[in-house]
C-alpha cells in the first residue's frame, strides 16, 4: 500500500519553545487574522496575521497562567456512570471481551488513563451533573 504524504505547515512558539502551532488553515481562510493562540510550554499568547508575505506574529498582551486545580468528589447517594470511547482488540461477540474489560477498568486501568475517554457522566438520568465535584484549591504550576 502507497502511504498518502501530507505536508502541513507549524510554527514553533517564538519565545523558543518546542510547541508547535499548526497555521496551515490560516491560509485557507477568508480571514486573515487569529489569537491569542496560546503556547503550552511558556503560557505566552500570540496573535497571527497572514501577510503577502507570509505570517506575522506579534505577542499578545495575555497569556496563561497554569495552575494545578485541586477537585473533590463528594460521597454520593446515587451512583455516577462514566461512558468512555474506548476501544479493544477483542471483537463483539468474543466470550473473553467482557471479562478482558472488567479485569481492564476494575482492576488494571488508572483512572488517569480513561479519564479522558469520558463521553458522558451520567447520575440517574440527570447526565449533565453540575456541581459533581466540589472546587477544593488551586496550586501554581511550573510553566
Ligand atoms: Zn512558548
Amino acid at each position: 500500500m502507497k502511504a498518502d504524504l501530507v505536508t502541513r505547515r507549524f510554527v514553533r512558539c517564538p519565545h523558543g519553545c518546542a510547541h508547535e502551532f499548526r497555521v496551515e488553515h490560516l491560509f485557507e481562510r477568508q480571514t486573515n487574522t487569529a489569537g491569542p493562540w496560546f503556547c503550552d510550554e511558556c503560557g505566552r499568547g500570540w496573535d497571527w496575521e497572514v501577510t503577502p508575505e507570509g505570517l506575522e506574529i506579534t505577542e499578545s498582551k495575555t497569556r496563561l497562567y497554569f495552575h494545578k486545580v485541586l477537585l473533590e468528589l463528594p460521597p454520593q447517594k446515587e451512583s455516577v456512570f462514566f461512558t468512555l470511547a474506548s476501544s479493544g482488540q477483542r471483537e463483539p461477540g468474543d466470550p473473553d471481551r467482557l471479562d478482558g474489560l472488567r479485569y481492564l477498568y476494575d482492576e488494571h486501568t488508572c483512572i488517569t488513563n480513561w479519564l479522558r475517554e469520558v463521553e458522558e457522566v451520567k447520575i440517574g438520568t440527570n447526565t449533565d451533573p453540575h456541581g459533581l465535584f466540589r472546587f477544593v484549591n488551586v496550586f501554581e504550576a511550573e510553566s
